[in-house]
């Protein structure tokens, strides 16, 4: 089968929102979705958007292996709610944000003030007092360093814990769509029947007649991506923008990105090997798994295969042709977002490779010189475990391995482009022919 695929290089992002807000304008500048980002850019690390997705116990009581099937877990919400079919617990507007307007009549004409905000507002949340999330990516504002503690005599008094730990801040920008994906939750729980996966191109969408409105999917889309709209009592989700994409167009999202980071394709697969990767029994075999139902569009069998089945020589040109494939399956740099919520996400990314920071203190180049690549790449500035967290369910080697082949790539490309002698290790790393 073919799917579409999206894969974004998280070293390009710089945050700029221009995605989510073209995305805006196009698919939800309407009344009953004004809190809704089909895309979003969340800061990282944060809560995300909305606040806390992926606190899976609080959302839907998380999943559960039996006999070789993947349930909502016994006690969980879900099981629960799933079977008195009554709606399940949601994210709530303030986990969102509340929409604002501005007064425009006064926008140029107002005194300037003194006042900056500098915290986000606060409430009782489970007892504890939390941020409410103030806009859809609030933890953006909330970074500080050295400069920022000079000038707080309290942080100043605290001053030496409070460096260490700025220290060693990190951060990094995390946009997300709807993840497409080849085992949909959202479509699995919908009681209308009303969420559907195209059989033609796997995108997932919402037939806004058939909805009744039960919000099943808002709480079964373990990546918060499916939104309820206020004004229609739909359902409403990221659409790929496949009116674009059947004109052979890119979506606006990736059109419009300002650091070129999105990579758009087709991704040829082995359905039924989908079910089987969805249930391996430990989460850190998923991403293998998931691998495992990608085919090579290169392969005459396959090839072959596929126009037996009737996918269009079209696609399989595209799939031929787009860096998707090889960044994810022939290169292995591209990552799934969260593999354990076993959806068999199809959006990926290419980790960050941050500098490593010894190699940076000796006047590196970014730490990225040959020495550093295969030592030190433990010491880069995000930790090896928070990426793993996010792309490989804890698994910290397929992180690791992706971001040595990235520094080999760039360590090549420099040894290039400076027209000096490559290194044959490194070329070698990296699966290139030291004299191209
Ligand atoms: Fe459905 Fe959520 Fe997967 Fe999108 S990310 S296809 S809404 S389960
Ligand atoms: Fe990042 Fe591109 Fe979106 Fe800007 S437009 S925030 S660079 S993904």
């Amino acid at each position: 089968m073919a799917q579409v695929a999206m894969v974004m290089n998280l070293d390009k992002c710089i945050g700029c929102h221009t995605c989510s807000v073209t995305c805006k304008q196009t698919w939800t500048n309407r009344q009953g979705t004004e809190y809704v980002w089909f895309n979003n850019v969340e800061t990282r690390p944060g809560q995300g958007y909305p606040r806390r997705y992926e606190d899976q116990e609080t959302w839907r009581g998380g999943w559960e292996l039996r006999r070789g099937k993947l349930v909502p877990r016994s006690g969980g919400r879900l099981r629960r709610l799933s079977r008195i079919f009554a709606n399940p617990e949601l994210p709530e507007l303030s986990d969102y944000y509340e929409p604002w307007t501005y007064d425009y009549a006064n926008l140029t004409d107002a005194p300037l003030g003194d006042d900056v905000p500098t915290a986000p507002p606060h409430s009782l949340i489970d007892g504890r007092p939390m941020a409410i999330s103030a806009g859809p990516n609030w933890d953006d504002d909330l970074g500080g360093g050295p400069e920022h503690t000079a000038k707080d005599p309290l942080l100043e008094r605290i001053s030496e814990t409070v460096r260490l730990e700025y220290q060693d801040a990190f951060m990094f920008y995390l946009p997300r769509i709807c993840e497409h994906c080849l085992n949909p939750s959202c479509v699995a729980v919908c009681p209308s029947g009303a969420m559907y996966k195209r059989v033609e191109d796997g995108i997932v969408l919402v037939d806004q007649d058939r909805c009744r409105g039960w919000r099943m999917c808002v709480s079964g889309c373990p990546y918060k991506k499916v939104y309820f709209n206020h004004s229609s009592g739909k359902a409403e989700k990221c659409t790929f923008c496949y009116p674009r994409i059947e004109a052979g167009e890119p979506t606006v999202c990736s059109e419009t990105c300002v650091g070129r980071l999105r990579y758009l394709g087709v991704i040829l697969y082995d359905a039924d090997r989908v079910d089987r990767a969805a249930a391996v029994p430990d989460e850190k075999d998923l991403y293998e798994a998931q691998l495992e139902c990608f085919l090579d569009p290169r392969d005459p069998e396959v090839i072959r295969a596929a126009e037996a089945s009737g996918i269009p020589h079209d696609w399989l040109t595209a799939a031929r042709r787009s860096p998707v494939h090889a960044l994810i399956s022939q290169y292995r740099v591209a990552l799934p977002l969260h593999p354990e919520y076993r959806t068999m996400p199809m959006v990926w990314y290419v980790p960050p490779l941050s500098p490593i920071v010894d190699a940076l203190s000796k006047g590196g180049h970014d730490g990225e010189d040959a020495g550093n690549l295969f030592g030190a790449i433990d010491t880069l500035r995000i930790p090896l475990s928070y990426l793993a967290e996010l792309f490989t369910a804890g698994d910290v080697e397929p992180v690791a391995a992706a971001l040595r082949r990235l520094g080999a790539m760039r360590a090549h490309m420099r040894h290039h482009n400076l027209g000096e002698e490559p290194d044959p290790d490194i070329a070698a790393s990296v699966g290139m022919d030291p004299t191209a």
